[in-house]
């Protein structure tokens, strides 16, 4: 039984502040290797659970934090990018079960290095009808390939605002949030530790046959996205692109095959924004 892992880094206890995630600061040393401990929780827990191949998918940014130097040598590391699945890569190679570690709240809500996928292009993504931040837009791209959403972490923002689309999905409250920049972390051990107890017991659980029931649940296609972009220069922009369609200054919507479409269409997005920063 295979686990894919997506590692990110802004819900790992300790981390709170854009400095922490970003290459090129003193205090992302830190962060990364925190980032990639948790990882390696997660590994942990699910090969002690019966889990027979993890991968783990390096998930923030350039995609390319993870040490692989410290990483648990038995799961295969998935990095570096473009790449068609996103946080998801590996996914096209099969999985049964996802975890989320290390993720954060939707932009606009009070967690914790709140946003979605790139602040500075995107405000707002609705999914067919439904604001969703990260883990809604890749837990459904996971789900769209058969694999179920098994194990999320992240800060009581996060957990609070993703439970109820994972209905069956187990939650480990790495920190609470305070501010966008503040709040109460549990210490990195303590997290790890939880993890990796979360880890071993849904892949046991999952083994036993106890979460059959939430294997797949999969959005309705054709997927309808509207996006509140950050700026009508950007709304402006990506209206280059011909099936785009201008609802107001900053609203745009489009309409995708599937939820990897979708998925493909926001890292294109994301991509061209750079050209206004
Ligand atoms: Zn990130």
């Amino acid at each position: 039984m295979k686990v894919l892992i997506s590692a990110d880094i802004e819900g790992v206890a300790g981390v709170f502040h854009p400095e922490q995630t970003r290459a090129g600061n003193g205090e992302y040393e830190a962060a990364r290797r925190w980032m990639t401990l948790e990882a390696n929780a997660a590994i942990e827990g699910a090969f002690a659970g019966g889990a027979t191949q993890v991968w783990i998918n390096d998930s923030h940014g350039g995609f390319r934090n993870l040490l692989p130097d410290l990483l648990d040598p038995r799961a295969l590391v998935v990095l570096g990018k473009p790449r068609t699945l996103g946080m998801m890569a590996g996914l096209e190679y099969g999985a049964a079960l996802v975890f989320m570690i290390g993720y954060h709240a939707m932009s606009q809500t009070r967690g914790i290095l709140a946003h979605t996928i790139n602040s500075f292009a995107f405000a707002r993504v609705s999914l067919n009808g439904v604001e969703v931040g990260e883990a809604g837009i890749y837990g459904a791209l996971a789900e769209e390939y058969g694999a179920q959403v098994a194990l999320l972490s992240g800060d009581d923002v996060f957990a609070e605002e993703t439970a109820p689309r994972f209905p069956g999905a187990r939650f480990v409250v790495t920190k609470r949030a305070t501010g966008q920049a503040s709040g109460v972390t549990q210490s990195p051990a303590n997290a790890r530790e939880a993890i990796e107890t979360a880890a071993r017991e849904v892949v046991r659980q999952h083994l036993g046959g106890g979460r059959a029931e939430q294997a797949t649940r999969a959005v309705a296609q054709p997927v309808a996205c509207e996006l509140r972009v950050q700026t009508s220069a950007l709304a402006d922009l990506f209206c280059q692109w011909p099936t785009l369609m201008r609802v107001d200054a900053v609203t745009l919507r489009f309409d995708a095959a599937s939820v990897e479409h979708m998925v493909r269409m926001l890292n294109c997005l994301s991509a061209m924004s750079f050209m206004l920063r």
